[in-house]
């Protein structure tokens, strides 16, 4: 079977997940885009070659029975309105974070897809496919370093657009850790604030950068996350677990190792494309994979967009009050339980 794809905003990313379906991964194709930006849509077919239709809007291409799947990659706030019509049009959902940028929508689309009764909506949150951040979770799962007791991470970017502001840090930025960090120690948030060191002079002044956040989780576990957007050096992602009886670190990318003119030198990525291609390859064929072999979809799920939709609004007001802000999340519903009880054997 192939997974017929509509792609609803054919942008950067959503480009860059067009070239991996059509060249890249087995069982998936690309039948149907659209964008609210028609040129966009069309010369994406012209430039992938693809044989696929150019739709208006996604109304009309969900109405597209050829399509099984789609992938949602318009901006933000546009994600949840596409995903709940996509869901009742019967199809499967690819969604890129932000699930949602409320609560609210969030938890409209969780209550979609219960009524679904299985998963068909899994959240671009690729962390979760890369080798090292696997690693990670064998080894807080198998117990090795105990109890985990802190979580040491950092997520620094080489540079910005004058358009990144202080609110992004929060929910384009730290949204990955946001759900890669409660993940790996199976727990979830209980507050978070967040400290503004010295600001650098190499951001744009209206951005407070670097920033770090402390979150807490249910149990105990403080967390730590600086992200530095504007480090210049390149992109780096950093993450260390301390437990009990040890701690536990991610890899560094490997590299060529040189030696010269009396210097021993490795390079750093600058493109976070470059850093998660593996993962976004792997979060991808998992997606197809599993709509041909279990009719249902596994990954991060709408339950998780809800996490980080709860958790990233909650930044934001840490970020606005230099206060304290307690992250209030409803109660799993057994629907999602589940899914995690299967995904965790
Ligand atoms: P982008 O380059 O701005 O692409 C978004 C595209 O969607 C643009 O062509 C935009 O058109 C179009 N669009 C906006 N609203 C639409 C709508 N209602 N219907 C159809 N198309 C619409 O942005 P991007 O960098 O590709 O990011 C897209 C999404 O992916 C964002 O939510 C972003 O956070 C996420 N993302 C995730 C990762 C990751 O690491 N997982 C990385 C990058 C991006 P206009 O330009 O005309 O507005």
């Amino acid at each position: 079977m192939t997974v017929n794809f509509g792609v609803i905003g054919t942008g950067a990313i959503g480009r860059t997940h067009i070239d991996r379906i059509t060249n890249r991964l087995a069982g998936g194709k690309i039948v149907a885009v659209t964008d609210i930006n028609d040129e966009s849509a069309k010369s994406t077919v012209e430039e992938y070659g693809l044989d696929a239709t150019v739709y208006p809007d996604d109304t009309t291409l969900l109405e597209d029975d050829h399509v099984d799947a789609v992938i949602v990659t318009s901006w933000g706030p546009a994600h949840a309105q596409s995903v709940l019509s996509a869901i009742k049009a019967g199809k499967f959902v690819f969604c890129e974070k932000p699930l949602a940028t409320t609560a609210k929508d969030a938890l409209e689309i969780v209550d979609a897809e219960m009524a679904v009764g299985k998963q068909v909506v899994q959240v671009g949150f690729m962390r979760r496919y890369d080798q090292g951040y696997k690693q990670l979770k064998s080894t807080v799962k198998n117990n090795e370093i105990g109890e985990p007791l802190m979580i040491h991470a950092c997520h620094r970017n080489q540079s910005q657009a004058e358009s990144y502001t202080t609110e992004m840090t929060a929910v384009d930025t730290l949204i990955h850790e946001i759900d890669a960090l409660h993940w790996l120690v199976n727990d979830d948030y209980k507050s978070v604030r967040v400290i503004y060191p010295k600001r650098t002079t190499k951001a744009y002044e209206h951005l407070q950068d670097p920033q770090l956040f402390i979150m807490e989780t249910l149990s105990g576990i403080i967390i730590t996350v600086e992200v530095f957007t504007n480090c210049q050096y390149g992109y780096d992602i950093q993450c260390e677990i301390v437990g009990e009886l040890g701690t536990v670190k991610l890899p560094e990318v490997p590299s060529t190792v040189m030696r010269k003119n009396a210097s021993l030198s490795q390079a750093v990525l600058t493109d976070w494309k470059d850093r998660f291609e593996d993962a976004f390859d792997a979060e991808f064929q998992d997606f197809i994979n599993s709509i041909e072999r279990h009719g249902a979809v596994q990954g991060p799920t709408t339950w998780d967009g809800y996490i980080a939709a709860v958790t990233s609004d909650a930044c934001v007001k840490a970020q606005e009050t230099g206060e304290k802000q307690e992250i209030g999340l409803k109660e799993r519903p057994a629907f999602y339980q589940e899914i995690e009880n299967v995904a965790a054997k």
